[in-house]
């Protein structure tokens, strides 16, 4: 499977490394992209599974804060992968994420070819998906994307794209805290001001200024969900490397040296000199970031304090905190959250 732009040159995306954070909503995965898009030659996208609805068609803010389509970094990339934003069939992808990118297909994705509509439907989207890593790449001229739409489904399509060099990055957070978060009414900064960006593409904004929420048993499940199937895909053979969120809060060199050795990221120690401070008082020096989609982390840039959320253990009540344990009790184990000193536990996770 290959790429080419308008230009006319030939480019395939063997040379692109796409480093997919994967895991539920609300647990961190936002921060850790924009750690991880400090380090050298690595490009932060953001969710980029929403790029079609929230920013071809909807035009909601860059990470740098310009509404989709006036922004410099992502006109380019649009150029580059189909001759600019008005050439993408985003309708067509749309169906194609509803023929293969759903949990549902997760069993075929992970144990065969599937049948020859499916294959070419999947073959289809990822055609799309490549061209728009490739460009991101080039756009960017960085080697490695990261890609933090988290969804288990995309992660097993990409898995089935023989011309990525596809890596996974499972992270996880104490399912008691990211069910506490989903109760929370959240305002989406997403949304720019009507007519900003010249396209008049403001769709359903009203709609689309809070996040989704969910009942604490619903997060929990669905957090059980996710999690369980990038344990699949681990053991279908695809390059996994599992982190906590509230270790990367602690001790984030530690655990940004041990990705980018995953990640195949070559490090010195100027490679880490945006983080500082210690104990309580740690911060990161964040440049602007290009991403799409994402939580309010994304707009954020200059000193920015990297400190836990630990909001949920006073606000979440009794029963919520005993309904979710239950029902998330075995990852919980696994993920060392009921060990003594419960997700305090300094014993580092490093097995999957
Ligand atoms: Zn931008």
């Amino acid at each position: 499977m290959s790429a080419s732009g308008p230009g006319g040159t030939e480019r395939t995306a063997r040379d692109v490394r796409v480093l997919y954070v994967g895991g539920f909503g609300r647990s961190g995965s936002t921060l850790i992209e924009r750690l991880l898009g400090e380090l050298p030659g690595v490009c932060p996208v953001g969710e980029l599974v929403h790029l079609w609805q929230r920013g071809v068609l909807a035009g909601e803010r860059c990470g740098c804060g310009a509404p989709f389509h006036n922004c410099p970094f992502w006109r380019r990339v649009g150029a580059i992968a189909f001759g600019g934003w008005h050439n993408a069939d985003v309708d067509r992808i749309s169906s194609l994420r509803r023929q293969v990118d759903r949990n549902r297909f997760i069993p075929l994705l992970a144990t065969s070819e599937g049948p020859p509509a499916f294959r070419r439907a999947l073959s289809e989207y990822l055609s799309v998906y490549l061209r728009l890593y490739t460009a991101v790449a080039e756009a960017s001229s960085c080697p490695i994307v990261v890609d933090s739409s988290k969804l288990a489904s995309l992660a097993f399509c990409l898995r089935r794209c023989d011309d990525l060099d596809l890596r996974v990055l499972h992270v996880v957070r104490d399912s008691r805290a990211v069910a506490h978060s989903w109760t929370r009414h959240v305002y989406r900064p997403d949304v720019a001001p009507p007519g900003s960006d010249g396209q008049a593409v403001q769709r359903s904004a009203a709609a689309h200024s809070y996040m989704t929420t969910y009942l604490p048993a619903s997060a929990a499940l669905r957090w059980n969900i996710q999690n369980s199937a990038l344990h699949v895909l681990a053991r279908t053979g695809t390059p996994t490397s599992l982190v906590r969120y509230e270790d990367v809060v602690r001790d984030p060199e530690l655990v940004l040296r041990e990705v980018a050795a995953f990640a195949g990221v070559p490090l010195n120690d100027e490679a880490l000199r945006f983080l500082g401070g210690d104990g309580d008082g740690r911060h990161a020096d964040l440049r602007t970031a290009h991403t799409v989609s994402g939580n309010r982390v994304r707009f954020l840039s200059g000193r920015v304090p990297i400190r836990q959320d630990d909001a949920w253990q006073a606000a979440m009540s009794a029963g919520q905190r005993r309904t979710v344990t239950a029902l998330t009790l075995p990852l919980l184990g696994r993920y060392g959250y009921l060990r003594t000193g419960g997700w305090l536990a300094r014993k580092r996770l490093r097995t999957r």
